[in-house]
């Protein structure tokens, strides 16, 4: 903690306690249930310097965090839900090998037995209607809950842990968190901690690992580098960048005095998926040549005709 103009500042280290004070800020009632507060949250946490590693284990990272503030009868419902969109997000980035685990109750809890069964079988029901597989770590849970975790397998079969689903009977206690129930009466709302990425920066990490850096066309940083094969042909590449770049594409340029072999080399290297090259031919006919990453050439084609291949290509819903 320290002082700027007689305020306290300090770092934070999770986002839960935040979203806790928006919950407290007002007076709840059963109708408003189920509440869902989501955060790009920033947080730090002090690892020592020999357990940083890239981008898998850094002091500051960013959670695509949210805690579903909710009554005991609608757990089963949001963790269906959160467990759905975890399954669309992870689809989209292609992995399709995923692993998830129960952790139940161990012998030192907080909470109710009666809540803890209902949380579990919450978790439990959720997964089994939607005929997904999973393993139980008896007793592994929190203190103050059970969870499931999200594990991925990589293109090499490396397990990566993702999403977290938190069931937290212990911070709605502490915080005195309440709604007004039917009867009039407060009742404590029970909290899901949720990720789906993780840390942002990790994910990436899985991510270039996963693909080996051979991201898929929608995902790439530079989708496309115009390779004019000399000086002469920069003016209608830079066109061909412009028109592009105005179509929403990520597009890059070689307009250096490498030999052309050399630019598509590079450009292989440096895994863009779309290499367009222009020269005499192209110029005259204001068509491109277009070659995919790891493949041969796909040959001349009209520019028109390129951006329906780009088109075709974006997988994504
Ligand atoms: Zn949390």
């Amino acid at each position: 903690m320290f002082e700027i103009e007689g305020k306290e500042y300090g770092i934070k280290p999770m986002n839960c306690p935040g979203h806790i004070m928006i919950y407290k800020s007002r007076i709840r009632s059963y109708r408003d249930l189920p509440i869902r507060i989501f955060e790009l949250g920033t947080v730090y946490r002090y690892e020592r310097a020999g357990v940083l590693h890239g981008l898998l284990r850094v002091r500051g990272f960013t959670q695509d965090d949210a805690h579903i503030f909710c009554r005991p009868d609608q757990l089963e419902e949001e963790i269906g839900k959160v467990i759905d969109f975890v399954r669309d997000v992870l689809d989209v980035f292609g992995f399709n090998d995923v692993k998830m685990e129960i952790s139940t109750r161990p012998d030192k809890y907080i909470g109710s037995k009666e809540n803890w069964e209902r949380a579990t079988r919450a978790l439990e029901v959720a997964l089994k209607s939607r005929g997904i597989s999973y393993d139980v770590n008896p007793g592994e849970g929190a203190f103050y809950g059970p969870k499931i975790d999200v594990k991925l397998r990589d293109a090499l079969k490396r397990s990566w842990q993702c999403a977290t689903i938190q069931c937290d009977f212990s911070l709605p206690e502490r915080f005195g968190l309440a709604y007004v129930d039917k009867d009039g009466r407060p009742k404590q709302p029970i909290m899901i901690h949720r990720v789906v990425l993780g840390s942002i920066e990790r994910f990436i990490g899985t991510l270039i690992e996963h693909y080996a850096g051979a991201f898929p066309f929608w995902l790439a940083p530079e989708q496309i580098r115009v390779l004019p094969v000399s000086d002469k042909f920069t003016s209608y590449a830079q066109d061909l960048v412009t028109n592009l770049s105005e179509l929403g594409y990520r597009v890059g340029i070689d307009d250096g005095s490498d030999t052309l072999p050399k630019k598509i080399r590079m450009a292989e290297k440096e895994k863009v998926p779309y290499m367009v090259i222009v020269g005499e031919k192209e110029v005259e006919k204001r068509s491109v040549s277009v070659r995919e990453r790891g493949k041969k050439d796909l040959g001349e084609m009209e520019f028109g005709e390129f951006v329906k291949l780009l088109e075709g290509n974006f997988v994504p819903k």
